[in-house]
């Protein structure tokens, strides 16, 4: 028996590079797997949302029946971590014939938002923004591929992250709202883990005192 009342973080794993999220968090020590059924959901206490392509994974949660016992988690204030096409699945609204998103993470992204022609690019991300405990202050390298840009954030939502410098300086890409994280970028495709840490201190957090997601 685990007595140790550590987390299980589960990746959902239907596209995207997921298992290169679940090597991450097993690198640091977190009981981290892949998540394909409800079964598998319901055992977790926590979610990441991997980055791939949103259309592509709403169909596959809606295929894997998925779809229903992801929204009743999200409801009930389930941590997770949405990167790139998961923080698409999360906001609130999409644009450029988005999938119907769950509306958990009140942001308004735009698909590709960096424009069509630019796939991928590397970009300096500003993580002063605040209650980010050892990241204050500091910098990521963050992997933007065809990403998504946010354009609207609620009031509820702080900006951790922004880009630094460039043609897009100070746009927010990485966004907190309670106990769901969300990045524009591809965490898990740099050797900084510094992301990945943070949701993991945000899910124990989130254990030791359960928080609700709305205001009363
Ligand atoms: N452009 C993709 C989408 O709209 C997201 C890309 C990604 O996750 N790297 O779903």
């Amino acid at each position: 028996m685990n007595d140790s009342h550590d987390i299980h973080v589960g990746v959902l794993a239907m596209q995207g590079a997921f298992a290169r999220h679940v090597a991450v968090l097993q690198e640091r020590g977190v009981r981290a797997s892949e998540v394909r059924t409800p079964a598998e959901l319901a055992a977790v206490d926590a979610l990441v949302i991997p980055g791939g392509e949103s259309t592509a994974i709403r169909k596959a949660l809606d295929r894997g029946e998925l779809l229903e016992p992801l929204r009743e988690r999200l409801a009930s204030g389930m941590p997770a971590f949405g990167t790139c096409a998961g923080l698409i699945v999360l906001a609130h609204a999409a644009e450029d014939g988005a999938p119907e998103t769950y509306g958990a993470l009140d942001v308004d992204v735009a698909r590709n938002g960096f424009g069509r022609q630019v796939h991928s690019f590397e970009g300096s991300v500003d993580m002063s923004g605040g209650d980010l405990g050892d990241l204050d202050g500091g910098r990521l390298s963050g992997v933007f591929i065809r990403a998504p840009r946010i354009t609207r954030l609620g009031d509820d939502v702080t900006v951790l992250g922004r880009l630094a410098g460039g043609e897009h300086d100070g746009e927010p890409v990485v966004v907190r709202q309670g106990n769901l994280l969300g990045a524009t970028f591809h965490p898990e495709l740099t050797d900084d883990p510094a992301l990945h840490a943070r949701f993991v201190e945000l899910v124990r957090a989130a254990l030791a005192a359960p928080a609700t997601t709305s205001a009363p």
